[in-house]
């Protein structure tokens, strides 16, 4: 079987992945073996995985649906509290209609396959996330990457009317955001759709938390399909699609991991309906993180790290030559973790050679304190 041999390949080359031995985890902190450190790795953007609205909600829901769907959707898993989460939803973003998914990554798949042939092109930015690239590497469209925020590369790449563009909100890796004035004038200019994946830019950026259209000062139906999750800033997980209720009918039909597979439970359905109803009203919990942002930022510039241009809570820092490499890369993550910190290391293949770098998450969950103490174990980490 050829997976031997691919996991000694990775052993060998010193990027073989294992599971951490993680005990408990929240927004702020992690313990494992019984330590307890800052965890500077998740994506709980605004302490929601812990708030007291939603655990209550999950739990009256547990009591008052059971804690499975029971079903697929469309045989008889649609009840009453997804419908309600899906009427709030839409009318939280300005979408015509929403269509709830397991998780981001089946949601990227399940569209892009429903919806191109082989006669259809795909554009994509080449930071786009995994799901994204694998759904198109999967799908019988030609896709075309283009350089990461380059519209002159992309509408070099452009043909009328003849397929779709698919880019990110807030980039996972490097925490800059799309170019959505951009993006909309080139899809409306060429006739094509446009597809925003939003996953680290809702509840975060924009009016109410509405993401980053929002932010950029674009209206909804500027793109032809938005998608989002409730893994990050909603603090839940699952996913949905929205767009023009003629779509979501065509994703009814089509979108075959909603089709064939069990709906989301109807307490993480009820948990993700008080997370939309919270994040809404929650500008507080945007303005302390970022000020946690600011502070970092401020206190990393004076680190021999590079800092990257990012306003969002995803802050990372590339290791560089002077510091060394992939190598150091892992080892400063390590001697973090020694100080209490846990910060992701990511390497390539994940990034590009010669990027390999600590991504750092904040959330609104940190303390002042939390990011002096990252600060100084970053400072103690590299001497
Ligand atoms: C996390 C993420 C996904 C996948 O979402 P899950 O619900 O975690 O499967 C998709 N796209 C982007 C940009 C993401 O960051």
């Amino acid at each position: 079987m050829p997976f031997n041999l691919s996991l000694a390949e990775r052993e060998a080359s010193g990027l073989r992945r294992r599971l951490p031995a993680i005990d408990r985890v929240t927004g702020r902190q992690l313990f494992s073996a019984g330590k307890c450190y800052l965890n500077f790795a998740g994506n709980d953007y605004l302490g929601l995985s812990q708030a007291p609205e939603l655990i209550n909600a999950a739990a009256a829901a547990a009591r008052e649906f059971g804690v499975g769907a029971v079903a697929s959707p469309l045989v008889v898993g649609h009840q009453s509290i997804h419908r309600q989460l899906e009427s709030e939803l839409a009318d939280w973003l300005g979408l015509e209609a929403v269509l709830l998914f397991s998780s981001g990554f089946s949601a990227n798949q399940a569209l892009i396959k429903a919806l191109l042939t082989k006669e259809h092109l795909l554009w994509q930015d080449k930071l786009n996330h995994a799901s994204l690239q694998e759904a198109g590497m999967l799908s019988p469209a030609r896709q075309l990457r283009f350089t990461h925020n380059d519209m002159a590369q992309l509408a070099a790449k452009l043909k009328p009317q003849s397929g779709l563009i698919v880019s990110e909100g807030v980039f996972s890796m490097d925490g800059d955001q799309g170019d959505w004035h951009g993006l909309t004038t080139l899809a409306e200019q060429s006739g094509n759709w446009l597809m925003i994946d939003d996953a680290h830019g809702l509840g975060v950026l924009g009016q109410q938390g509405r993401g980053t259209l929002s932010e950029q000062g674009i209206a909804a139906d500027k793109v032809h399909i938005t998608m989002g999750t409730f893994g990050k800033a909603l603090g839940v997980s699952g996913a949905f699609i929205g767009g023009s209720r003629a779509l979501i009918d065509y994703l009814h039909n089509h979108a075959r991991s909603y089709v064939y597979s069990t709906h989301l439970p109807p307490p993480q359905a009820a948990a993700i309906l008080a997370a939309v109803r919270v994040v809404q009203t929650a500008d507080d919990k945007r303005e302390q993180l970022q000020q946690r942002i600011n502070q970092f930022r401020q206190g990393a510039a004076l680190l021999p790290f590079t800092l990257l241009p990012s306003n969002t809570a995803i802050q990372p820092l590339l290791v560089g030559e002077k510091l060394g490499d992939e190598q150091s890369t892992m080892q400063i993550a390590a001697r973090l973790r020694e100080l209490g910190c846990w910060v992701g290391a990511i390497r390539p293949p994940t990034v590009p050679k010669g990027s390999a770098r600590l991504r750092i998450t904040l959330s609104a969950a940190h303390s002042k304190a939390d990011i002096t103490a990252l600060l100084t174990a970053l400072q103690q980490a590299i001497n």
